[in-house]
């Protein structure tokens, strides 16, 4: 009995409405008594093979585990698979310990060992990285090796996910590099299920999703990935004991919207695209909003405000990066090149993103006048807050600016630093400290390029003290120009009028 009905071919998979769950609490007592359901959620359970123990493998691997499955997470990367096994953790996640430590070696297992874990497993997930190639397309080597592997493992059925973030037509093509290595079109689905997590919230993201987006082409697989979601699509998950709680408000039955193959890839795409979409739009208009004497921050309110826009992604700042935007913008893009269609857009979206990095530049030449030698706190290493990962990085690549200016440079960021020191190694002008007010001790200013909450809620007068000079210039706007005025500060910020120590006033505008 399916709980699921259709609209021009599209299945829908409601979050459970009030009336429907009554209905849906017998359907669930059946099915239980059906399958002699004892335990809590037995019945769901499926043995699920997660490959990529990176931020969306390891994340699903641990979230699959504490709704219910038995996973393998494989990774072909030996450390990494050693840290895991013995206890490590190897990205900054929240509640990502917590889950690991309560499974590993029960329900979620790690190894190196792709063709056991694959042998061992009804549904494969590939959760491997799809990079940005040269021509802006995704690379998919990384793909197409691991699928090489499963076909040379698959001895009975499997249903294969591509979890990965991939264009349109790659559900395609994993199987036809399936039927190449000559594996039989009954012994295997290729199902896309892409992900929407985002780094810093992302186990809460998983187990609390807006959507599920199953893109299947028979029902068979389709059922598999509704068995293995069932727990937070049927509610179950969240009246448990210990079950990880939505960041705010009440936890709501998720919904799961079964597709097309290639309408789950473009979902994915076209989200981030639409996500990149607006936050290059606000900082186009922050740029506007900083011309005209205007505040980006009340425009953004007053836009966001309007329900079918909503706050979101509405703030101003240096733009996206990180590992999936940036990229997942170009492949789109390259995608509807190919297939003669124009989505122009997306190159302005990107140059906007790119020109953001150039503005805050500038305004930290002309707070400073010249570079060379002056010395710079940045506050800041992560593409965003909540994360470590260094991928894209605003923060880093502002950094390498400055350097080449001739600043030097002593950085924090509450995660991201030794990561960070594989990119920009520690030296004579490029310092690590170990908290925000070292960072500042007699800098020439402090620069503001990760939003971490921590940064937001500084001591501002301890600030001032250790600072040389008490310049911010804040890429996140983190502050309120009013207070940073009253603190005195000279204050620059995104889409906002800049704020001067009394004794300096504004300074003249230096040609770009
Ligand atoms: P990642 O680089 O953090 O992790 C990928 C992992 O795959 C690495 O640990 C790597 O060692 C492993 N790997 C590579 N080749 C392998 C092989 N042959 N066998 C076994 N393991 C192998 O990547 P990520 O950030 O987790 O992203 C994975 C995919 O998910 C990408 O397509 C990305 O676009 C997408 N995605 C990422 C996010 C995000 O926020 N990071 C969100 C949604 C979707």
């Amino acid at each position: 009995m399916s709980m699921s009905w259709s609209l021009a071919g599209i299945v829908f998979e409601p979050r459970v409405p009030r009336q429907r769950q009554q209905v849906t609490q017998l359907y669930k007592s059946a099915v239980a008594m059906r399958q002699g359901r004892t335990g809590e959620h037995m019945s769901t359970q499926v043995s699920i093979c997660v490959i990529g123990s990176g931020y969306v493998g390891l994340v699903a691997a641990a979230c699959f585990a504490d709704i219910g499955h038995k996973v393998i997470c494989v990774d072909n990367d030996e450390a990494r698979v050693k840290q895991l096994c013995e206890g490590g953790v190897p990205i900054f996640e929240e509640h990502l310990p917590e889950l690991l430590a309560k499974h590993r070696g029960s329900r979620v297992v790690f190894t190196t060992q792709l063709a056991e874990a694959v042998e061992q497993s009804e549904a494969v997930f590939i959760a491997v990285g799809t990079p940005q190639g040269d021509s802006g397309a995704a690379d998919l080597s990384y793909v197409e090796a691991v699928v090489a592997e499963i076909a040379r493992a698959i001895k009975s059925y499997k249903v294969i996910v591509e979890k990965s973030t991939v264009p349109v037509y790659t559900n395609d093509w994993i199987r036809r590099v399936l039927h190449r290595h000559g594996v039989a079109a009954e012994q295997f689905d290729v199902v896309s299920n892409p992900e929407f997590l985002r780094e810093g919230t992302a186990v809460v993201d998983f187990l609390h999703p807006d959507r599920i987006v199953v893109g299947a082409s028979n029902e068979r697989s389709a059922e598999i990935l509704r068995r293995i979601y069932e727990p937070l699509t049927g509610g179950d998950y969240y009246a448990r004991p210990g079950a990880v709680p939505r960041t705010s408000g009440n936890a709501r039955a998720a919904t799961l919207l079964v597709t097309s193959t290639q309408s789950a890839e473009i979902i994915k795409h076209a989200s981030n695209a639409f996500l990149a979409m607006k936050i290059s739009f606000i900082n186009a208009v922050a740029n506007l909003a900083e011309a005209v004497d205007a505040d980006i921050e009340d425009i953004a309110a007053g836009i966001g405000l309007d329900s079918r826009i909503g706050p979101k992604f509405l703030r101003a700042g240096l733009g996206y990066g990180g590992s999936c935007f940036p990229k997942d913008v170009a492949a789109f893009h390259w995608v509807a090149q190919e297939r003669g269609v124009n989505l122009q857009l997306l190159e302005e979206v990107r140059k906007i993103n790119d020109t953001q990095r150039e503005v805050f530049f500038n305004k930290v030449r002309s707070a400073l006048w010249t570079l060379r030698g002056k010395r710079l706190a940045a506050l800041g290493l992560a593409f965003k807050g909540d994360t470590d990962d260094i991928r894209d990085s605003p923060a880093i690549a502002i950094i390498k600016q400055l350097l080449q200016a001739g600043a030097t440079v002593t950085a924090y960021d509450p995660a991201a630093m030794e990561r960070a020191k594989e990119v920009l190694p520690p030296a004579a002008n490029m310092k690590y400290a170990d908290d925000p007010y070292h960072a500042a001790k007699d800098a020439d200013a402090l620069l503001i390029l990760t939003d971490w909450k921590e940064f937001a809620a500084i001591d501002l007068a301890r600030l001032n003290r250790a600072l040389r000079f008490p310049i911010v210039i804040d890429g996140r706007n983190l502050y309120k120009p009013q207070e940073m005025q009253s603190h005195g500060f000279t204050y620059v910020s995104v889409g906002r009028q800049a704020s001067y120590q009394a004794q300096e006033g504004k300074p003249r505008k230096l040609p770009v």
